[in-house]
């Protein structure tokens, strides 16, 4: 007791004004659904999930301010009043000029891919992400993963494992002349790799570079908000800032970016593209009509933008930022007292898994991760999503598994859903899981979808 004088906690700056009920299955009843699901926590009705850990994507519980605007949507087919609302939040906390709405990250991903890619052309960025890659390998790009060494390891506890090795993308550049490079594909955030950071050092010299060789640079700010925190926390200089000082400064040294609103902005649907050359939105504000709705709503009702534009301000709050990753942590560290392998440093948005740690027994062809998230689930009705082999895909060439350093298991914490007590029951469940991990067996996929498996594949015990 006498440990717990002097100690200083932090809460939410919220409290919660409207509840949704919970439902537990029985383990029997957990059983049946996971089969029926072909032991992909995807294919669940939510309604068999107890904790849903699946994603932090558009899973966020809105502010009363937030829904108060979606009485205030201008349903206009053209130059809807949300539509400019959105325009001046964009480009007062991320600063670039024009702005084009997309239904979500995914459509902005594929218009700028379009526009931007011309067939065998090279992608180079941190990291690939699912979606991402994807769409430039759709539009006849490939992506090259130039990201640092440190990320692809789940134990370095390098600050800002996000970061872009300057070497290996100029040797690419020299390489291949920077007229193969379409652009520079930025994450900050860094997904798959745990939600790491990049450092504004990073950032400021990846600009520099890019100029050098004139070739564009472009952010994927969907988790751009935590990774201003990380900045603030980390990078020294950056102590006194603000959140949204450090996110305006960032995205200062990229041309443009695209988003899933879905995350950092707080919504549950929508998605926006932003940019700074004329000619560059010319195009995309063309290409938008034919794929998502008119360039004034891209695919949202007009009460869709408003929430945006008032998630958007309250995404940079310092506070709200503290308390959102400090909810992460606080799941991190249990897991770590309790000698759980997960990705160091803990990052924005979700505790990774490390299944190749937990699971040292299976090899990954038998999808280590996927079985964890399977484990999971029948324990205790917690969902968690796989990030490993399933997740990576075959590659387009050889037609062979990507076969990624990392083996992925994440527990995805959505933004002001749930409470601490929540953090200690999934903690003790994967704490169970991992009692009895050495009885576990793997999986084998008895489905595999063409595009993006890992959301529609199913798979059975060995
Ligand atoms: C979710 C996500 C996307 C895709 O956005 P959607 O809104 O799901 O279409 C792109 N990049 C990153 C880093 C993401 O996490």
């Amino acid at each position: 007791m006498g440990q717990q004088f002097g100690r200083q906690s932090w809460a939410e700056p919220w409290k919660i004004k409207m509840v949704e009920p919970l439902r537990m299955l029985t383990r029997e009843e957990r059983v049946d659904a996971l089969q029926e699901a072909g032991f992909n926590t995807f294919l669940l009705p939510s309604e068999a999930v107890y904790i849903d850990l699946l994603t932090d994507s558009g899973t966020s519980a809105m502010s009363d301010r937030q829904w108060a605007g979606m009485m205030l949507g201008d349903e206009a087919y053209a130059g809807s009043r949300n539509y400019y609302r959105l325009e001046e939040a964009v480009r007062e906390h991320y600063g670039y000029t024009h702005i084009v709405p997309t239904h979500q990250g995914r459509g902005a991903e594929h218009l700028l891919s379009q526009v931007l890619i011309e067939p065998g052309q090279l992608v180079p960025g941190n990291m690939y992400f699912t979606t991402t890659r994807l769409h430039q390998e759709l539009a006849g790009g490939s992506f090259v993963d130039v990201i640092i060494d440190e990320a692809h390891d789940p134990a370095s506890l390098h600050p800002f494992k996000g970061n872009v090795d300057l070497g290996k993308l100029e040797d690419l550049i020299r390489r291949e002349g920077a007229a193969r490079v379409a652009y520079v594909s930025l994450a900050g955030t860094v997904n798959m790799a745990g939600g790491q950071p990049v450092s504004m050092e990073n950032v400021r010299a990846l600009r520099s570079l890019c100029d050098r060789y004139d070739v564009p640079l472009y952010l994927d700010a969907t988790r751009m908000v935590e990774n201003a925190f990380f900045i603030q926390e980390r990078e020294p200089g950056f102590g006194d800032w603000s959140i949204a000082r450090i996110l305006k400064s960032f995205c200062s040294y990229t041309d443009g970016a695209w988003m899933s609103a879905k995350k950092d902005n707080l919504v549950n649907i929508g998605g926006w593209l932003a940019v700074n050359d004329p000619a560059v939105f010319d195009e995309l504000r063309n290409l938008v009509v034919v794929y998502e709705g008119l360039h004034t709503y891209g695919g949202l009702a007009g009460r869709d933008m408003e929430a945006m534009a008032i998630g958007i301000s309250e995404a940079v709050a310092d506070d709200y930022v503290r308390a959102r990753i400090g909810q992460v942590r606080y799941l991190g560290d249990l897991l770590t007292d309790w000698g759980i392998p997960i990705v160091l440093p803990i990052g924005g948005h979700a505790i990774f898994l490390d299944a190749r740690r937990f699971y040292d027994h299976l090899p990954q062809d038998e999808f280590p991760a996927q079985t964890l998230a399977a484990e999971l689930y029948l324990d205790s009705g917690v969902r968690a999503m796989e990030r490993g082999i399933a997740s990576a895909g075959r590659d387009p060439v050889t037609g062979d598994h990507h076969r990624p350093r990392l083996e992925l298991t994440r527990l995805t914490i959505p933004r002001r859903v749930y409470t601490q007590a929540h953090m200690d029951v999934v903690a003790e469940s994967v704490n169970r899981v991992h009692e009895v991990r050495e009885a576990t067996r793997g999986l084998r996929m008895t489905h595999e979808p063409k595009y993006l498996r890992f959301f529609q594949a199913r798979f059975e015990r060995l």
